[in-house]
């Protein structure tokens, strides 16, 4: 079986249940969003997906695969934060290609991939560029691209539109929708933003202080009270 499964998946700090007790599937090409208030466990449950962190209690599984036994660097995940962290000193494409040494591509045949995912996010024409030449919204299609490439088994997105204004967070969004319809890609998106949430998911979690306190497609969790 495909895709991630997350059972009584359960962190704590200290005193705070950063997550607990998490069980949840999220299909092979489903795009599930996450969404609660700031501290409600969202960034640490990515982090316990991509093995940033190892669980207290429960697991993960990708693919059919304990994640217990995969170390991080080995998981057929990717995750994209924010803050986009690009090598400020590496062009577009090299940028790209960065995600590509992980999976040992011949040169040629990794240029071509970049191309191709530069391509797919209206990244052609800047591909010599350095980050500090790009828009914020770019530079976040630079960090989507880069995810890409590396043909992860599921993508982490977490709050990867926050560090954008108003307008240039609609339009990645929109562009997030599509790259999402072409790819079908198995994707977790973090968000504190209740309208990007229903926008982008197939299905919808919300949480709450560790817990999810409701799972569903984005019309029914915003119709209950
Ligand atoms: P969110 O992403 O929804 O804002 P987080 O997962 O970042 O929530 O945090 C959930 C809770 O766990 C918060 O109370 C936060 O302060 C706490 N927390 C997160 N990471 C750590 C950490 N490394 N050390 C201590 N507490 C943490
Ligand atoms: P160590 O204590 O040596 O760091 P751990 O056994 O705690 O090693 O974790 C090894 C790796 O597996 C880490 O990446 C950790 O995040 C992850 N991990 C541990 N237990 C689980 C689990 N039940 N589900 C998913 N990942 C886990």
């Amino acid at each position: 079986p495909g895709g991630i499964r997350l059972q009584a998946l359960t962190k704590t700090y200290g005193r705070v249940s950063a997550v607990d007790g998490v069980d949840l599937e999220v299909a092979v090409g489903e795009f599930v969003t996450v969404v609660g208030p700031s501290g409600s466990g969202k960034s640490t449950l990515l982090r316990l997906i991509a093995g940033l962190e190892a669980p207290d209690v429960g697991g993960v599984w990708i693919d059919g695969l304990d994640m217990s036994r995969v170390p991080p660097h080995r998981r057929s995940v990717a995750l994209v934060f924010q803050d986009y962290a690009l090598y400020p000193h590496l062009t577009v494409v090299e940028n790209i290609l960065f995600g590509l040494r992980v999976r040992r591509v011949p040169r040629a045949e990794a240029r071509r991939q970049a191309g191709e995912a530069a391509e797919q996010l209206g990244l052609a024409d800047v591909l010599d560029r350095y980050p500090d030449q790009l828009s914020g919204g770019q530079r976040q299609r630079v960090a989507l691209a880069r995810a890409l490439v590396r043909a992860p088994s599921a993508y982490l997105l977490d709050e990867p539109l926050a560090g954008l204004d108003a307008q240039l967070r609609l339009s990645t969004r929109a562009d997030l929708l599509a790259l999402h319809r072409d790819l079908g890609a198995t994707t977790v998106h973090v968000t504190h933003d209740q309208a990007e949430a229903m926008t982008l998911g197939d299905r919808v979690v919300i949480m709450a202080g560790g817990r999810i306190r409701q799972a569903g497609p984005p019309q029914e969790v915003y119709d209950r009270p």
